[in-house]
């Protein structure tokens, strides 16, 4: 059930952390709302847990030049929708787990960025239209984003060090999950729609359609907005407040 229509009812900036398993993925899944955030001014930064080295159909392509590619998009992706820190984990695109080495992983970069939202994808959604399957990189970056927030990061006894030894804990405020079919708030974010498709195009070696043609796509996914009676794209999550101790 839809329970929030553009409305975060925050009072203050946030700092926000997206945590996503691909380059691109940020664009793609929830590229105007990260728009729309930065415009607002709050803070807005990435962790990405691949550089994408499978992105290719090219069997001989080396992997490490196709990771240096979506590195260099996804700069410029990001800038385009206000988004200037990328932290790169660097897992092995094609491979993630939800183990405890990626948790572990994540908790150490909440730790460390101490936002107030964390924002990944949902990792129950198997199929997330009807002709498409969720590619498993995403289902284990959710999963194991959920895992981490709670109760990993927030918990002083989970102890994790880096070189100047115990990290302290974070508790995060928010979760919101992009690419799920079980959303409970929707934003229509017409107005960031061309910035979302402008970003997105910056990722060159993954897209195969021209301009005209992503935003004929695009138009063809509008939505009656139920308050204006108009057209509209939307982006919609599944949005968590937690408990805070
Ligand atoms: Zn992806």
């Amino acid at each position: 059930m839809i329970i929030d229509t553009n409305n975060e009812g925050w009072s203050c900036q946030k700092k926000i952390l997206v945590i996503l398993a691909h380059p691109d993925d940020p664009e793609f899944f929830c590229g105007a709302m990260i728009a729309r955030w930065c415009a607002l001014g709050h803070q807005v930064s990435y962790c990405l847990l691949t550089k994408g080295q499978r992105g290719t159909q090219d069997a001989e392509l080396d992997p490490r030049v196709v990771s240096s590619v979506r590195v260099g998009e996804q700069l410029d992706a990001a800038a385009v929708l206000g988004v200037s820190q990328i932290h790169w984990l660097d897992f092995v695109d094609g491979e993630l787990v939800a183990d405890l080495a990626l948790r572990n992983a994540i908790v150490k970069e909440i730790r460390q960025v101490k936002p107030d939202i964390v924002v990944s994808c949902d990792p129950s959604n198997l199929f997330p239209a009807p002709d498409r399957i969720n590619h498993p990189d995403h289902r284990a970056a959710g999963q194991a984003v959920i895992d981490a927030v709670f109760p990993a990061s927030g918990n002083p006894g989970y102890q994790l060090r880096d070189d100047t030894g115990v990290i302290p804990a974070h508790q995060v405020e928010e979760v919101w999950l992009s690419l799920t079919n079980q959303p409970n708030c929707s934003f229509n974010l017409s107005e960031y729609l061309d910035i979302k498709i402008d970003a997105i195009l910056r990722h060159r070696s993954q897209i195969n359609l021209t301009e005209d043609e992503m935003k004929e796509r695009y138009s063809s996914r509008l939505e009656e907005d139920q308050i204006t009676g108009e057209m509209a794209f939307f982006e919609k999550f599944r949005r968590f407040r937690l408990a805070i101790k």
